[in-house]
């Protein structure tokens, strides 16, 4: 593994965001509806590309009247269940939508790093 996709620091706060320290000395936090909304599991992943981009950008500015149930677009606010580490190269969060089937590998979150 390399320092880039090694964390020495995993601060999950379930109602708010994970904060992964990274080896290399970077930080990067996710708030969990992006952690939910980027789930890198196969039928999320389905979803996730039959969306429009520019579709999605007008569903999210008519929040109040569409709510469409897809990943990252729910009336109510998903949170982290429960979470566990698979091996040393991911973590496996269990929403409490009842989703339960997201592997996120360290590489996978450090290549959606927002911060
Ligand atoms: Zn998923």
């Amino acid at each position: 593994m390399s320092p880039e996709t090694t964390p020495t620091r995993l601060d999950l706060k379930k109602t708010e965001q994970l904060t992964i320290e990274w080896q290399d000395g970077r930080t990067c936090t996710y708030s969990v509806s992006l952690l939910r909304s980027m789930c890198p599991c196969a039928l999320c992943k389905l979803q996730r590309d039959q969306r429009d981009p520019h579709q999605l950008m007008t569903e999210q500015k008519k929040k109040k009247t569409a709510l469409t149930v897809l990943p990252g677009n729910y009336a109510e606010p998903i949170v982290v269940k429960d979470a566990s580490l698979v091996g040393n190269y991911a973590m496996k969060i269990e929403w409490s939508d009842g989703h339960d089937s997201g592997i996120y590998s360290f590489e996978y979150l450090r290549s959606i790093c927002p911060t």
